[in-house]
C-alpha cells in the first residue's frame, strides 16, 4: 500500500473557477455548512480483513478514501430560509416550515380550497333526500347511514370535551354519496375461462349464451346486499344544522 496525499488548492484550480455565481433570491442564503460551494468531504473508511499491520491492529477501519460529495444540507450550496420564521427550511421539504406561522398560512389555505370546492357544488335540502342516502364527512373521512349516526359520533368523539367545542368543530357541510353495488361482467368472465383454451372458443360462445350469463349473472347480483359501496359526490352536499344536536336530546 502506498498513502498520497493530494494537494487540494493546487489541483482544484484545474477543474474550478476562481469564483462562483450565486444568484440569491428572497429567503435564500449560502449555505452554512459548505461554505456555498455545494460540497463537502466524505469520509470513506475501510479495513481489510486479515490486516496484520500496526494500523489493522489498532482498528477495524484504518483506511480512508476520502473524497468530495454533494453537501447533505442544501442543493448547490444554497439554503432557503422560512419567509415567517426565518429558520432554514430542512433540505427536501420545498418551503415547508414546522413554525407556527406557517402552519395558520396552510390551515388558511386549505380553509379557501375547501370553501371554493363547496362554491363549485349544489346545496341540496336535506329534506329533499333519499332516507338510504349516506352522508360523508370529509373532515374526518368517515360515511353516516343517516344524520343520526353523525350526530352520534361528534357527540362520541373522545377529544372534544364540551358542547361547545363539538359545535366548534362541526363540519359545514356533508357530501352526498352515489352508491355502488356488485356486478359482474359476462364477457369478461368467459374471456378469462377462455385464455388457456384453444384460439376460437370464445368466439364459438354465441352471444346468446353471453347473454344468458349476463342475465344470470344480474339476478346473483341483485340478491347480494352487502356489497353496496358509496363514494363521495363533490357536486352535491347539505349543510350541517346544529339543529341537529338539540333534536337528539342532551343539548
Ligand atoms: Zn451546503
Ligand atoms: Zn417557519
Amino acid at each position: 500500500m502506498k498513502r498520497i496525499s493530494i494537494n487540494v488548492s493546487d489541483e482544484i484550480k484545474n477543474i474550478l473557477p476562481e469564483t462562483l455565481k450565486k444568484d440569491l433570491q428572497d429567503h435564500e442564503e449560502i449555505c452554512p455548512v459548505c461554505h456555498g460551494l455545494g460540497v463537502v468531504v466524505d469520509n470513506n473508511i475501510y479495513g481489510i480483513k486479515g490486516d496484520t499491520s500496526d494500523a489493522g491492529k489498532k482498528s477495524m477501519f484504518p483506511y480512508n478514501h476520502q473524497a468530495i460529495k454533494f453537501c447533505p444540507n442544501c442543493y448547490n450550496g444554497v439554503i432557503r430560509l422560512c419567509r415567517y420564521c426565518g429558520k432554514q427550511i430542512p433540505k427536501g421539504y420545498i418551503d415547508r416550515c414546522g413554525c407556527e406561522q406557517y402552519k395558520q398560512k396552510e390551515e388558511e389555505e386549505r380553509r379557501i380550497k375547501y370553501q371554493e370546492k363547496i362554491s363549485k357544488a349544489d346545496e341540496v335540502d336535506f329534506e329533499d333526500i333519499d332516507s338510504d342516502m349516506w352522508l360523508y364527512d370529509e373532515q374526518t373521512d368517515d360515511y353516516f347511514s343517516d344524520v343520526d349516526s353523525f350526530v352520534d359520533a361528534y357527540k362520541d368523539f373522545d377529544e372534544y370535551e364540551s358542547e361547545e367545542e363539538i359545535m366548534n368543530n362541526l363540519p359545514k357541510i356533508l357530501w352526498l354519496t352515489d352508491p355502488v353495488d356488485i356486478s359482474m361482467d359476462a364477457d369478461y368472465i368467459i374471456s378469462s375461462a377462455c385464455e388457456d383454451l384453444h384460439e376460437d372458443a370464445y368466439e364459438n360462445i354465441s352471444s346468446e349464451d353471453r347473454r344468458e350469463l349476463q342475465n344470470i349473472l344480474d339476478e346473483w347480483c341483485k340478491k347480494q346486499t352487502g356489497t353496496r359501496t358509496v363514494y363521495p359526490n363533490y357536486k352535491r352536499y347539505v349543510r350541517v344544522r346544529k339543529g341537529w344536536f338539540e333534536i337528539n336530546g342532551n343539548y
